[in-house]
């Protein structure tokens, strides 16, 4: 495990089963983050003073926009680089990147990478941490989050970004890119049209695309192992569906993308809209991504094959 993350090998590849369990047991965890749960709910019902604000659809249009561009964050940013590594990005890039996805208010990035890679190495079995065939649709979607059981997590899976100093202040200073968010969000608001503007502009442009960008995001792991068609026969339940696959920018090619993990392209044919990878493949024109991987191309040799269906 150790040999093989410091080589220059895909990481999450050589993340097995028996890795996880040792995690468990090693007493290595890392405190993360023991957020309560309140501040989850809290979240949700400031969105209904939206209610009591004048409605104007331009704000709609601001907290679809966010939604999209924070989304951006999620799936290329969390999933597809910090827990894939599925194409490269410069240091600098790369934090920015860091901080475009903890603007999703979805934790630290070392700690939401590092749980992904337990689900993709344990998929739907009892040890996954988020499988609606084991523990039902809510524990998938929120339940897992909330519950405080994964608070914590195993450096040691996350090594090949953990090594960076600026990532692990990020992420445990995960609450900074939110605030940052909001708090432009309401100067912004108030340079636009003042008091009012500047409420409604936290409301719709942060409160509720955040929350709405969470369930977005909580639908990869509820239903994409349940709703959907399988074009490939991986080990776990996981599904195409074009209207995941809208919502989450391309993460609903879910069994497309347990079929080849390291693959930085999910949607595999043409009508299979994947906007997080059209965006990165303009951002590898500039020079701003590089090496994205094709998911024709042969895995490489990484020792280990469990948690891959190939
Ligand atoms: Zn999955
Ligand atoms: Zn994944």
């Amino acid at each position: 495990m150790q040999a093989l993350i410091d080589q220059e090998v895909i990481p999450h590849d050589s993340v097995t089963q028996e890795d996880v369990m040792a995690a468990g047991e090693s007493g290595e965890l890392k405190v993360h983050s023991s957020v309560s749960r309140i501040p989850f709910f809290i979240i949700h019902a400031l969105c209904l003073v939206a209610l009591f604000l004048p409605f104007h659809w331009y704000w709609v249009g601001l907290a679809v926009t966010f939604y999209y561009i924070r989304m951006f964050g999620v799936t290329a940013g969390y999933h597809r680089y910090f827990s894939h590594r599925s194409y490269k990005l410069h240091r600098v890039t790369q934090f920015l990147m860091a901080f475009l996805a903890e603007s999703s208010a979805q934790k630290g990035v070392l700690w939401w990478a590092s749980h992904h890679r337990v689900h993709h190495a344990t998929s739907d079995t009892p040890e996954d941490i988020h499988s609606p065939m084991q523990k039902g649709f809510w524990w998938a979607h929120v339940g897992w989050v909330l519950s405080g059981r994964y608070d914590k997590y195993d450096e040691n899976l996350i090594r090949d970004f953990a090594k960076f100093p600026e990532l692990r202040w990020i992420s445990k200073h995960f609450l900074v890119p939110p605030v940052a968010l909001g708090v432009a969000m309401f100067a912004g608001g108030f340079l636009f049209g003042g008091w009012t503007a500047a409420w409604s502009a936290l409301i719709w442009g942060f409160f509720i695309s955040t929350v709405a960008c969470w369930h977005g995001t909580y639908t990869i792991n509820s239903l994409s192992h349940v709703w959907g068609g399988r074009r490939f026969e991986t080990t776990d339940d996981s599904r195409n569906n074009f209207v995941l696959a809208l919502i989450t920018m391309g993460e609903g090619w879910h069994n497309n993308h347990h079929y080849r993990m390291y693959s930085t392209r999910q949607g595999l044919r043409w009508y299979e809209i994947d906007m997080t990878y059209y965006l990165l493949k303009m951002m590898s024109w500039v020079g701003l991504a590089w090496d994205l991987r094709e998911p024709r191309e042969e895995r490489p040799q990484a020792g280990k094959q469990q948690g891959i269906a190939a």
